[in-house]
């Protein structure tokens, strides 16, 4: 009987780790089964550029995982009973229940839409793939000199910004942010940023705290109306309600808690990757959601379930930081070199340089989650026990 591995979510750490796991076990001992809602992947990294017009390029599972071993399922993940080791689904057949012997979670998250009044009803969002083309769809209606709000400053809302005030010139683009424009970037690199958003025409309302959207406009804390024709809600990601639902040990946030090696601190069998994670890395700071930081979490829990099952020491993979990469518009960029554990160092790279630098970047990670066959490993190591063995939580963090 196989060792059952499912893992949910295709995203960029779910289809990295089915990749490597198939890769790296025998399929008479164990199956892969890679569970999305959606029948190709998404690269999300990209979304600000669907906004502007940009459209993805199509990337099938099918074709992806063709001859990996990997088994596919296009279903909706809508529960998980963690002590019956059970995942529900549903599909356009209906409600099905999938059995796991080890689960990894790789669900990923989508937009911040809680806590202010008239996000969800009046803004658009680009965290997922329906979003981005819903927000491309209604700034191709929108007349010249409309006012389009991007709310918020982190990575994602300044990359957004920059991305439709350079393919739309004739929208009156702004950033509202609750800090200072770029307060987390190097000295060089607020500079740089402010000469960006100066020479697009972007405007910037800094230590602006937006608490209400509404149709037309926001409003902030201190009485402000500032006219919104089309606001974009960038205050950062939340993870899906799934996982806060089952007994599994959460943070606040929502994020699965787990140990060095990915592996659920509650439940030995369950491990929890990418933006789903609550992982600590360097300087015990939890890792920001980003690919690149995913990335890595996918990698290691792929190699420590392969080192579980065949009775080797899970190895450590290394989970740091090394550059924050930032589009800004297509022709330019900022690379903000930073220390192991996310704080900006002096180091940055700018300009034609740096948006190629960040094209790169993205071309490589969608390159390796998106080649599962050059994982395979000629060399496989015999899966000792085909049955999880339940060790109390945290037994064998690494
Ligand atoms: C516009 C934008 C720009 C970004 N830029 C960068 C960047 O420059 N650098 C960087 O490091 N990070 C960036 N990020 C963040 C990065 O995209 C995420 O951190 C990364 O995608 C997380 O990977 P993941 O595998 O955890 O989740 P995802 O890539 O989101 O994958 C989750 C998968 O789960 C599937 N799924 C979700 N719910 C269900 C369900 N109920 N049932 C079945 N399937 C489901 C989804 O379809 C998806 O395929 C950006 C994000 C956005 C939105």
């Amino acid at each position: 009987m196989q060792h059952r591995i499912v893992v949910l979510g295709a995203g960029y750490t779910g289809a990295l780790a089915a990749g490597r796991l198939a890769g790296r076990l025998r399929p008479e001992d164990v199956s892969v089964t890679l569970v999305d809602a959606e029948p190709d992947f998404v690269e999300r990294v990209r979304l600000h550029e669907v906004a502007a017009g940009r459209p993805l390029r199509p990337r099938p599972y099918r074709e992806m995982f063709a001859g990996t071993g990997v088994g596919l399922r296009t279903a909706r993940v809508t529960g998980i009973d963690v002590d019956r080791r059970s995942v529900t689904v549903s599909t356009a057949g209906g409600t099905e229940e999938l059995g796991y012997d080890t689960l990894v979670y790789a669900l990923g998250s989508g937009w911040d839409a809680e806590g202010v009044p008239g996000v969800a009803e009046h803004a658009h969002e680009i965290a997922g793939r329906a979003g981005a083309l819903r927000l491309h769809d209604r700034l191709a209606r929108l007349e010249a000199g409309r006012p389009v709000v991007v709310v918020g400053g982190g990575l994602t809302g300044l990359e957004c910004a920059a991305e439709i005030a350079e393919a739309r010139p004739d929208l009156q683009v702004a950033l509202a942010t609750r800090e200072g424009l770029g307060d987390r970037l190097s000295d060089a690199g607020r500079r740089h940023l402010r000469r960006v958003f100066r020479r697009l025409g972007v405007t910037v309302h800094e230590h602006t705290d937006v608490t209400r959207v509404e149709a037309g406009r926001v409003l902030t804390a201190d009485g402000t109306s500032i006219p919104a024709a089309v606001t974009v809600w960038a205050t950062g990601f939340a993870v899906h309600t799934i996982a806060k639902a089952t007994t599994l040990e959460v943070a606040g946030t929502g994020q699965i808690v787990v140990d060095r090696t990915m592996r659920s601190v509650s439940h030995p069998e369950v491990y929890a990757v990418g933006d789903a994670a609550w992982a600590l890395g360097p300087g015990d700071k939890p890792l920001r959601m980003s690919c690149a930081s995913g990335l890595p979490t996918a990698w290691q829990a792929a190699e420590a379930i392969t080192a579980r099952l065949t009775g080797a020491t899970p190895p450590k993979v290394p989970l740091r930081y090394v550059q924050q990469c930032v589009s800004l518009g297509r022709a330019d960029g900022l690379i903000q070199f930073v220390t192991a554990d996310d704080r900006a160092v002096p180091a940055i790279l700018t300009g034609r340089p740096a948006a190629g630098y960040k094209e790169l970047t993205c071309k490589a990670a969608a390159w390796a989650v998106t080649h599962p066959r050059l994982l395979r490993r000629r060399h496989r190591p015999a899966v000792r026990e085909r049955r999880h063995r339940a060790e109390p939580a945290g037994a064998s963090a690494a």
